[in-house]
Order: structure tokens, then C-alpha cells, then sequence
């Protein structure tokens, strides 16, 4: 699936949930964040011996990864942005700030 089509996909199938607000979503965003956070600390280790279930696995991890992209792309377009256009322009931004620091020009 591409960015774009992502995009248009979740704002389909998010069309006409009252909570929509920026705010809102930023504060979801955020609780995912703590989501995702929370697996990545965990990955890989057991509580009192005995794993927690969907708790620090590869599995947990992709799932918050999805419920944070998904909420960025509500965000993109609550905000009128085009998530793929973003990342365009990060990884310009990123390029250039690489190219810059090692004296380089950046190859287009
Ligand atoms: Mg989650």
C-alpha cells in the first residue's frame, strides 16, 4: 500500500467520527506513542519470569507502529496535508542536513 493510498483509506473509513479535532488526535497520537515506547522497552524481556502476553514482542511493536501511522494520517489529513509530500520532504531535509555535515554535495 502506498502513503497515498493509506491516507485515503483511513480518511474513508474514519469519515464521520465525532472526534476528529486536532487536539484530540494529538493526544491520541501521544498515548500511542507511550504504546509503542512501551514495547520497544519491553522487546525482548519477561516481568517476575513469565512473559507478558502481546507485551514486548515484534508483534506488539507493529502493532502500535500501525495504530501511530494511522493516527498520523488522520492528523495529515485533519490538517489539509498529504502524508506522502512529507515524506518527500523529510528525507530531502535529512539529505541535505547529511550532505552538509560531511562537506558533500548532495547527489539529485
Ligand atoms: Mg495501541
Amino acid at each position: 500500500m502506498t502513503l497515498d493510498g493509506f491516507q485515503t483509506r483511513v480518511a474513508s473509513i474514519t469519515k464521520g467520527w465525532t472526534k476528529s479535532d486536532l487536539e484530540y488526535l494529538m493526544l491520541l497520537l501521544t498515548e500511542e506513542v507511550g504504546e509503542l515506547a512501551r514495547s520497544v522497552r519491553t522487546l525482548g524481556t519477561t516481568r517476575w519470569g513469565h512473559e507478558e502476553e502481546g507485551e514486548g514482542s515484534e508483534e506488539q511493536i507493529l502493532e502500535e507502529l500501525g495504530d501511530v501511522l494511522f493516527l498520523i494520517a488522520r492528523i495529515a489529513s485533519g490538517a489539509g496535508v498529504d502524508l506522502n509530500e512529507a515524506t518527500v520532504k523529510v528525507i530531502d531535509k535529512i539529505e541535505r542536513r547529511v550532505a552538509s555535515r560531511s562537506g558533500q554535495t548532495r547527489v539529485t
